[in-house]
Formats: structure tokens, sequence, C-alpha cells
């Protein structure tokens, strides 16, 4: 049985990933679209960098919890029959142990040189303006997709769907595109699918069955009982 599992916001909120939003939902005094966008970062590069900074920084203070572990054991038991497509930029998939993770929407561990296009590994400050360890220009800025962008792997995403039996959305609001977009892919091309998720989203009326509460809870049990399933069957 081939998997897709798209993960949100909702599976880190439970490891106290900060969303670094106050409570009218500003960074400083910006909007984060202010912040996250090709103009922002053309017109106040240090802005954008201190935003992206303290993020990465912040992601050091969190570890995984038991619905990235769940995660990392179905793929451990499933192998290439698994992908987790995730929107989220931190790497909690990744310390759990999963191997097979596409981040749409980039990774805040990765800087990306605007002069080589050059990806590299990156857990420091970027507001410094470091040089690039490929091409030694000082163009490297946040691996991650800004609105107005393309999100990453939407090709390989759309094969996927189409050859997924099973479309699972976690932690998802089902209020962003592209991503709130493809469970509705998954389903013309026949597969069945299941939402997990704190509460109903935008997206619930689109999912064959719907299971409400916290990602920690729900993603464990679903694990167990899928692979307890695959084992009678065989
Ligand atoms: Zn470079």
């Amino acid at each position: 049985m081939k998997i897709v599992v798209l993960t949100g916001a909702g599976i880190s909120a439970e490891s106290g990933v900060p969303t670094f939003r106050d409570a009218d939902g500003l960074w400083e005094g910006h909007r984060v679209e202010e912040v996250a966008t090709p103009e922002a970062y053309d017109m106040a590069p240090s802005t954008v960098h201190r935003f992206y900074d303290a993020r990465r920084s912040a992601l050091l203070m969190v570890q995984p919890n038991a619905a990235h572990h769940a995660l990392a054991r179905l793929e451990e038991a499933l192998g290439d029959d698994l992908l987790v497509v995730t929107q989220n930029i931190d790497d909690l998939h990744e310390r759990a142990g999963s191997r097979r993770v596409l981040h749409m929407h980039g990774e805040l561990l990765s800087a990306l040189c605007r002069a080589c296009d050059g990806r590299v590994r990156w857990d420091s400050d970027l507001v410094d303006l470091p040089p690039c360890p490929g091409c030694g220009v000082t163009e490297l800025r946040p691996d991650v997709v800004w609105f107005g962008e393309i999100p990453y792997g939407m090709d390989r995403i759309s094969v996927e769907l189409a050859r997924a039996d099973l479309f699972v959305s976690i932690g998802n609001s089902g209020a962003v595109y592209p991503a709130a977009g493809f469970v509705q892919q998954a389903l013309r091309y026949g597969a069945r699918t299941l939402e997990l998720n704190l509460e109903p989203s935008d997206g619930t009326p689109w999912f064959h069955e719907a299971r409400h509460g916290r990602a920690s809870e729900l993603v464990p049990h679903w694990v167990e009982e899928l692979l307890g399933t695959a084992q009678s069957a065989s």
C-alpha cells in the first residue's frame, strides 16, 4: 500500500515550535507576509535574515514529538511506500528518523545562494552575510519558499498523489494552497483519504474519514492500527 502523508504546523506545534507571531499576528511589528517575500528580502534583507535566524536558533530548543516518531516507525515498516510531504520548514521529521521527507516550503537549516543557485546545510545566522561556501559570493538567503514563490517538488508530489492508495493529512488547516488541494488530487486518482487534525479544518468535507484531537495521540494510534492490520493480513 502506497501512502502519502502531508504534515503541517499542527504536528510541530505540539513540540513547542514557536510561530513568531504575537497576539496580533505580528513579528516585531511586521506582518509575516512582509518578512516572507522576495520583495521584502530585496528591500530589507537584514530584517528578513533576523526573522529566520531567530526561528533557526529556536529550532535547537525543541524536540520531535510522538507524532513525528510514529511516522518514522511507519517509514521503517513501509520504506519507499511512504512519502512524507511537509509544509514545515523545521527538521523534526528528520530528527525523529524519517528519511523520505519532501519539504515543499524549504528548510530552515538550508541556505540557498542567489549567485550560484547552490544549496548548503546551514545552522547558524545569515544576517552577517557570510560568503557562499561554493562560490564565495555573499548572496546566501534562507532556503525557504516565500509568498509568491513556487513550492518545491510539485511535479513529484503530483506523481506520488496519483499513485497513492491512502492520503493522510496531519495538522493542516486546509486553507493554504497548493497543499490544501492535495486531498482533491488524491481523491481523483482513487485514494482513500484520512484527516488527523486538532479540530475540523476547511478541508474536512473532502476526507473519507476525519479524526480530531492531538497529533501526538492520533498519529501513534493510527500507525499502530495500520501496522497491526498489515501484520494480520500477511
Ligand atoms: Zn554560491
